[in-house]
């Protein structure tokens, strides 16, 4: 039998922030792709982890290490009713030994999403929509006398989010001309960029906004970028704007995902996906070219629309 020290020793190694995981690359066959001579390829980071997912474990993993180093116990976090970065951060927390307190905008509701929180052991606060605009006077009047309380942003938005997400740049083995990522604050197409960059890749990075207006997303991926970076955000495949879809999106989703075995999401994957479809028939692209697409995950954000397709 193992001496009591030793069972301390094995949780401490258990409870270590990191995750295995596993992000192939994947090619994508289709027609309009073998018609333009283009190599499309995704990149599965939703098969990272099925709660814990896509950039969302990315965004995570040095926050979690910095609470963890700050001796904090408890993560306070901030989203929408259907937020996948909430679903991360219960799950994370639950994994890793914190408890863990939602912020949610808007009126009280149950979700699958909300529910899952809750089975991951997240208590969640619901606030209105004029107060959820000040996250840190929401954390200070629910939390401040609590010195084992750690403020995440919403979406996890933070330097360290980014520094999170560059590293998937260095998990690529293969040249690429295109990089494909849906943009909702901005900051995992800031970490790619950076990666990008600090490897020396030349491939194009291509940001779709997932937002209506989304050219504030250029100024947000520039607060973490080099000066110099080069980059293009696509600001028109919103399809209405954050949360909105069209039926048109809807049956591309559908088309793609049973003709792939690839799920994507109406919130962020769909539209990035639907703009690299549309951008191949206007001839955006080179003949030749090899194009990477990002799954970022997200694919609860399918069940909010479940009745809609
Ligand atoms: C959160 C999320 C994004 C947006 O990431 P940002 O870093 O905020 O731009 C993209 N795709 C999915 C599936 C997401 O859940």
């Amino acid at each position: 039998m193992l001496k009591a020290p030793f069972i301390g020793a094995f949780f401490i190694l258990v409870r270590m922030i990191d995750l295995e995981f596993y992000s192939p690359i994947e090619p994508i066959f289709h027609p309009l792709f073998t018609k333009e001579g283009l190599n499309v390829f995704i990149k599965r980071d939703d098969l990272i982890h099925p709660f814990i997912s896509g950039n969302k474990w990315r965004k995570l993993k040095y926050l979690l290490q910095k609470a963890e180093s700050q001796k904090k116990k408890h993560l306070v976090t901030f989203g929408g009713a259907w937020s996948n970065h909430l679903l991360a951060t219960a799950c994370a927390a639950a994994k890793f030994g914190f408890t863990s307190t939602g912020i949610v905008r808007g009126e009280e509701i149950q979700n699958d999403v909300l529910f899952l929180c809750r089975l991951f052991g997240m208590q969640l606060h619901f606030v209105d929509r004029e107060s959820y605009r000040d996250k840190k006077s929401i954390f200070k009047r629910l939390f401040d006398p609590d010195p084992s309380a750690f403020f995440i942003n919403e979406g996890g938005a933070s330097a360290e989010a980014v520094e999170g997400c560059a590293e998937l740049v260095s998990e690529l083995e293969e040249t690429y001309d295109h990089v494909f990522c849906a943009c909702g604050t901005g900051t995992t197409a800031a970490g790619i960029i950076n990666g990008l960059a600090k490897n020396h890749y030349s491939a194009l990075f291509n940001g779709i906004s997932v937002l209506k207006g989304g050219d504030f997303i250029g100024s947000e991926i520039k607060k973490y970028t080099q000066s110099d970076s080069d980059f293009v955000l696509h600001t028109e495949y919103h399809f209405g704007g954050y949360a909105k879809t069209t039926p048109q999106l809807l049956e591309f989703i559908k088309r793609f995902s049973s003709t792939t075995g690839i799920l994507l999401d109406p919130i962020y994957t769909g539209k990035m996906m639907h703009a690299l479809f549309n951008l191949a028939e206007k001839n955006y692209f080179k003949k030749g070219q090899r194009i990477l697409a990002i799954h970022t995950g997200g694919l609860f954000g399918l069940l909010g629309m479940s009745e809609r397709f």
